[in-house]
């Protein structure tokens, strides 16, 4: 498919975030990225990582192991359709490289990717068993597989929320402050997402930063209320924030409760066996948490939360074997996915296709 090059005007930043050089003028292609003073081929870009404005673009580094340039574009829409294309690109070429490292014979046995309902990248399924559902290493959600289960509306909103870390449904919420001082007005607005559990604390900073304004407080009641009583259109979800919010308070008997009670209505759910693994490590119960984690990977083969506390439970233990079959699962779809994370975590560790 041909696309129209994204072309974007971007200043390099450092880690704080302060300018460190001119407005350049960008252009990605779908396979090299021109950044204004020099390009970077598909194949050498190992990672990629947005927050609002700002991209974060690792590349293979022959003299080091990588190195790393933040950039600061005009808006979060042009970040997240260059990181999507990124992503698009970078995970078709890794799968064309697997697949040209595998014996003729190996290739036509099995399927070795499938793509992400949510954003279209190429998942690498190599070593990971056929299962009800699918995690996409780039938008981090999971998608149940066509024929499986019943269809989860919106399933593209429901991943681990980066401030509590619990699977849920991510909401993202536009906040507004209007304010006015005798004849001065001033405003301002941003976008934040995360689960409504967490966006409860933000909500009500919404409300009373607009008290002294008035019109921004529908806004912001509008919000609190979204927080609190937002409805969630799967019916066996319907008590998931309950229970994030009982995990969020320390209350872990409570929470576990609530987990077994959507896993009584909804049988395949990594995710929901991945925050009730966490409910029992947190009372202690590492043995009932690592089996809620290995039933999670039963449902998504390649589900990586699941398989990072699985791992340092393994690591912990010193069960060198259960770590090595493991492993051996997991090493080829998170080496696409993220090649830096994996070599920490792997250790150099080589595995053969
Ligand atoms: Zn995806
Ligand atoms: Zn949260």
């Amino acid at each position: 498919m041909n696309r129209t090059p994204i072309e974007f005007v971007f200043n390099f930043v450092d880690i704080e975030g302060r300018n460190i050089s001119e407005r350049l003028h960008g252009r990605f292609n779908g396979r090299i990225l021109d950044l204004g003073i020099g390009q970077v081929g598909i194949e050498s870009i190992l990672h990629a990582i947005s927050h609002d404005s700002s991209l974060v673009i690792f590349v293979d580094d022959p003299e080091d192991d990588f190195s790393g340039a933040m950039l600061k574009c005009d808006t979060p829409h042009t970040v997240s359709r260059l990181k999507r294309w990124i992503d698009n690109s970078r995970s078709s070429h890794c799968v064309e490289v697997y697949l040209e490292s595998l014996d003729e014979s190996k290739t036509i046995s099995r399927r070795f990717d499938a793509v992400c309902r949510c954003c279209h990248s190429t998942i690498l399924l190599a070593g990971i068993p056929e299962t009800p559902e699918i995690y996409c290493p780039y938008c981090v959600t999971t998608s149940i597989l066509a024929h499986e289960g019943s269809a989860i509306l919106e399933e593209d909103r429901y991943r681990i929320c980066d401030e509590c870390g619990c699977f849920a449904r991510i909401q993202t919420m536009s906040l507004f402050f209007f304010n006015t001082l005798f004849f001065l007005f001033w405003s301002s607005s941003w976008q934040k997402a995360c689960c409504r559990v967490c966006m409860r604390k933000t909500a009500w900073l919404e409300l009373f930063a607009n008290i002294l304004g008035f019109i921004g407080i529908p806004v912001a009641l509008a919000n609190l209320f979204d927080c609190y009583f937002g409805a969630d259109k799967n019916i066996g979800f319907r008590d998931l924030d309950k229970a994030n919010h009982a995990f969020k308070t320390g209350r872990y008997a409570i929470a576990a409760n609530l987990y077994r009670d959507i896993l009584s209505f909804v049988k395949v759910s990594s995710g929901i066996k991945y925050n009730y693994g966490m409910a029992c490590e947190r009372m202690g119960e590492s043995r009932l948490s690592a089996k809620a984690w290995q039933s999670s990977i039963q449902d998504c083969g390649n589900y990586a939360p699941a398989y990072e506390k699985l791992r340092d439970i393994y690591c912990r233990s010193g069960d060198t074997a259960s770590l090595a079959k493991l492993d051996k699962v997991f090493v080829w779809s998170y080496w696409q996915a993220c090649p830096l994370k994996a070599k920490e975590i792997l250790d150099g560790a080589s595995f053969e296709p």
